[in-house]
């Protein structure tokens, strides 16, 4: 069944649902986005990505054309006119179409996108065995040029560092900072574990601040697990006891290898496994 598709309060099949070519959301990456996940038809932290969209708005100076209470009205309305209940939401929000000149003064009318479609998941034995994950040399954004934290429509500092990584047969990819520093992946953040303290680089190393992390940090902090946010560099990867990555699609999935390297002993750890189940759980409860 085609998706149905929210745009600005009607709902059009996937093929009728079209923004101009002129939107500047298209020709330069001017507006703002969440990758949302539903579980049994309720969607998992849902006004913390409403918060994180208009944070992200607000950073760039875009005005969103409602309020909260109807973009979360509008999220759950996409779900029940696609009948879907275990589904990725995508929200988009567009500076709106303008004129050939970058001036957002010059646009009119944002466009506010709803695409809530069946999710596509990692197979089963990455998070079974674990992933392979190479340090790319695409350095992540500075947070004075894009800020990481703002989920602009500009993905192409992660897609760079993603063509990097498949071209290597990974299909995640870590990248620094531009201090050296562990940034994120293109599309997760990363954990380490030393000696049974949990670790994750502080947001202002220049990351997205996952809405998994969060909830993964809660998790551990429950469950009377020490965690620490702060800079990290390829040696605390690499001397790891145990890796992996947080995101809405991808949950928590166990790395075991990054550049060639053995984490650990090369499985999935304990402290990674249990905070896997622990999420799996919240999520779906
Ligand atoms: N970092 C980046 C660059 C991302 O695009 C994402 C996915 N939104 C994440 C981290 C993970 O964030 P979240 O847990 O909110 O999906």
């Amino acid at each position: 069944m085609p998706v149905q598709v929210y745009i600005n309060g009607t709902f059009y099949d996937q093929a009728d649902a079209k923004v101009s070519v002129f939107d500047h959301g298209l020709l330069y990456g001017d507006g703002v986005f969440e990758g949302l996940r539903s579980y049994g038809g309720k969607v998992f932290r849902l006004d913390e990505h409403i918060n994180r969209l208009w944070d992200s708005a607000r950073a760039i100076l875009l005005e969103i054309p409602m309020s909260r209470e109807e973009m979360a009205q509008a999220i759950n309305d996409s779900l029940a006119k696609n009948s879907i209940q275990d589904s990725y939401i995508r929200t988009i929000v567009t500076r709106g179409a303008g004129i050939l000149g970058l001036d957002p003064n010059k646009t009119s009318d944002p466009q506010v996108i709803i695409i809530a479609d069946s999710i596509t998941l990692y197979p089963d034995e990455f998070y079974e065995h674990g992933l392979e994950i190479i340090t790319v040399s695409v350095v992540r954004n500075h947070p004075e040029a894009l800020n990481p934290r703002i989920k602009s429509l500009n993905y192409l500092n992660n897609i760079l560092a993603k063509i990097e990584g498949l071209r290597a047969g990974c299909v995640e990819a870590l990248m620094l900072n531009h201090k050296g520093e562990v940034a994120e992946c293109t599309c997760d953040n990363i954990f380490l574990v030393h000696d049974g303290v949990l670790i994750t680089p502080s947001v202002d190393v220049g990351i997205l601040e996952g809405i998994t992390r969060d909830a993964v940090i809660e998790l551990a902090q429950k469950a009377g697990i020490e965690v620490r946010q702060h800079p990290l560099f390829k040696h605390d990867v690499y001397t790891a006891d145990e890796c992996f990555l947080t995101g809405t699609a991808a949950e928590v999935v166990p790395v075991v290898k990054v550049d060639s390297r053995k984490i650990g002993d090369g499985k999935p750890g304990p402290m990674t496994r249990d905070l896997k189940d622990r999420f799996h759980l919240l999520a779906r409860t």
